[in-house]
């Protein structure tokens, strides 16, 4: 039997607050913190979250801070916690704030969501979470556990019931402690409620979960099956000189990795090898390359990728190296790369 939504709210309140776990971002109210957190909770473990978020906060303790940092900085913090967009969109929203807001986030979910960088589920995370406020929050592990309480059927991705969730989000938050509330949900998804293995003798609201009842918890949410990777070849050229090595930054609108440092890679077709790619990536630079020798592979996955990168090592056969710069070991260190760049440049120096 459903509870209604003061006593679910009350359950689970009740829970988490003897059950959260201890994190930092949970011992402030601090908007601009909270902001963060959420930004990089979103596609991101909490383990890896937990020393990205300490560092940044030193980095960038302020939202104004983080406006009047360079990019190239911003970047550089961001690198090896993927999704790099995020750290874009973080930089975009700090800076419209201080122009918009000097500096201050705005408490209504209106202007939150009229920032550059802020969509509705940071705008309810922000609102509820910092301000107090009775918004709602809708994430991966939300969507979870509302699917499985109130056994809901269908692709929680797509409309209706992606409208449906946030309808039911917004009719349970309460006005009393909005921002537990909202934790309590993900909290419960993250560690109860989980995708696989749901521990629901351990769960507050267990007897009100009618997708337990019907013994179909573990169906829900329905979600679209995941399309399998497209397998992607690419090459990169590994050239010295002396302590130095060849990278060049990636445009602004590049697809992937924008604004990051790279060796010169580029996508091989079907019947290209290795060295002939890297060497055209080399090409594109308006350099010309004495030919190559394949040092070493990686395969790394990024989003619905799964990437073989070949790197090959290359000597230049005339002096103007165009669009890429050389670097030494140190000064890479202050550069953002990709980690899978960052990683075989270790390897290799
Ligand atoms: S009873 Fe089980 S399926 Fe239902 S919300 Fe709790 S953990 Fe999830």
């Amino acid at each position: 039997m459903a509870a209604p939504p003061a006593s679910l709210a009350r359950l689970l309140t009740t829970w988490y607050e003897s059950r959260k776990r201890d994190l930092p971002w949970r011992k402030t109210r601090d908007p601009y913190a909270i902001w963060v957190s959420e930004v990089m909770l979103q596609q991101t473990q909490v383990k890896t979250v937990l020393g990205y978020y300490e560092r940044w906060m030193e980095r960038f303790p302020t939202l104004t801070a983080l406006a009047t940092a360079e990019d190239a900085d911003v970047l550089h913090a961001w690198q090896g916690l993927g999704y790099y967009s995020r750290a874009r969109r973080l930089l975009s929203g700090a800076r419209a704030v201080v122009e918009r807001h000097g500096g201050e986030l705005p408490r209504s979910p209106e202007a939150l969501l009229a920032l550059p960088g802020i969509g509705p589920y940071s705008a309810g995370a922000i609102a509820s979470i910092a301000f107090g406020l009775p918004e709602p929050l809708v994430d991966g592990n939300v969507v979870r556990v509302l699917c499985r309480l109130f056994a809901l059927r269908g692709d929680p991705a797509k409309a209706p019931l992606k409208a449906h969730l946030w309808q039911l989000a917004r009719s349970l938050v309460p006005a009393d402690r909005p921002s537990e509330f909202n934790q309590s949900l993900m909290e419960l998804g993250a560690t109860v409620c989980t995708p696989t293995s749901p521990r629901c003798p351990e769960c507050p609201v267990a007897q009100q979960c009618r997708g337990l009842a019907l013994g179909i918890e573990r169906e829900l949410p329905e979600l679209a099956k995941r399309k399998a990777p497209t397998e992607l070849r690419t090459a990169a050229a590994y050239v010295r000189r002396a302590d130095a090595v060849l990278l060049r930054q990636l445009p602004a609108d590049a697809s992937r990795w924008a604004g990051l440092w790279v060796l010169p890679f580029a996508e091989l077709s079907a019947t290209e090898s290795a060295p002939a790619g890297s060497a055209r990536a080399l090409t594109e630079l308006g350099l010309k390359t004495n030919g190559g020798a394949l040092l070493r592979e990686a395969r790394h996955t990024i989003t619905r990728f799964r990437i073989t990168l070949s790197v090959v090592a290359h000597t230049l056969s005339n002096p103007r190296h165009g669009a890429a710069t050389f670097f030494t070991r140190r000064e890479v260190e202050q550069l953002a790369l990709p980690s899978i760049h960052a990683k075989l440049l270790k390897a290799l120096w």
